[in-house]
């Protein structure tokens, strides 16, 4: 497996140039050598005119080194891409679309936005096993911002012009493993059900704060602890330690949600907080290089966002 730099300064010296990119992804995409998705042959040439490109000495299928990545299709250069990657991936609060376009000197903020965008979007392994074990379940509201309004009231169950979120943690020990966010439309029973049928494996127990809408999701043992709003805190310390971080973070890093996207950024929070160890397969997963054992197929080729 190549190696990962550890520093600023060691990924500047390892990946300097798209050259030293390209190198790096053959490694990964391609680790004894060039072998065509199409008919598995295993020699082809680096095409002069196509940057990247290898053709297939058998069947003449062109191959883009990019292709089936998150990089597939973009005019932007490897090594912009590998930055962005690494900045996100590293960086423990993430980054936004403005600081990245400042930090990698990107020409528009779209292009900047549209990088962090495709690289969100590969925030979420459609492989991803759910929460197993004891899992502590509950949901909060944050107040969204619009361009204008300053952020909106309201308290408890009562959400009026706010964001609503439910949240899984799966505890082990002393401590949390994974987590879960999703968007949920209200409290009901229908919403909450549908995220722990989603967020946590069969036989996981739901550890939650009694709240009716909980009780009967199909599938889990239902752990209820009926307590006050200022014990909450007590009984669910990590789920709430995590929307009390989410919270700090969107506002810190996003200067408040909206509600458009909402998703996508509670996918980023998940992101790095499940990898907060393994940054070095964050990286790797952010770039679409994580599983080379998946076969590119037909749709990636001809579909520049197949795999966006
Ligand atoms: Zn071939």
């Amino acid at each position: 497996m190549p190696d990962y730099p550890q520093s600023l300064i060691a990924f500047q010296r390892r990946f300097a140039d798209d050259r030293a990119c390209a190198e790096y992804l053959m490694e990964v995409r391609w680790p004894e050598g060039f072998r065509c998705p199409a008919c598995g042959h295993d020699r082809g040439w680096a095409l002069a005119a196509k940057a990247w490109t290898y053709e297939c000495a058998r069947c003449a299928r062109q191959t883009s080194l990019r292709a089936g990545t998150v990089m597939h299709g973009s005019k932007l250069a490897l090594h912009i891409w590998f930055w962005a990657a690494y900045l996100m991936a590293t960086h423990s609060n993430g980054i936004s679309a403005l600081q990245l376009q400042r930090q990698l000197g990107l020409g528009s903020y779209k292009s900047a936005w549209l990088l962090c965008a495709k690289l969100r979007s590969a925030m979420v392994d459609p492989e991803r096993n759910p929460l197993t074990g004891l899992i502590e379940i509950d949901e909060t509201a944050i107040n969204h911002r619009t361009r204008s309004d300053p952020p909106a009231g309201g308290s408890g169950r009562s959400h009026q012009g706010k964001l609503l979120i439910a949240g899984a943690v799966e505890v082990v020990g002393p401590g949390p493993r994974r987590i879960r966010l999703a968007h949920v439309r209200d409290y009901s029973a229908d919403s909450l059900h549908g995220f722990i049928a989603t967020a946590a494996a069969p036989g996981a127990v739901a550890k939650t704060d009694g709240w009716s809408a909980y009780a009967g999701a199909p599938g889990v043992t239902h752990d209820r602890h009926v307590i006050g709003v200022m014990a909450a805190h007590v009984v669910l310390p990590w789920v709430h330690r995590v929307f009390s971080n989410l919270k700090t973070w969107a506002l810190g890093v996003y200067h408040g949600l909206r509600p458009k996207h909402l998703q996508s950024y509670l996918d980023e929070f998940v992101f790095r907080f499940n990898r907060r160890r393994t940054r070095h397969a964050a990286f790797k997963s952010l770039l679409g290089i994580a599983t080379r054992a998946k076969p590119i197929t037909y749709k990636m080729l001809i579909s520049p966002d197949a795999t966006g």
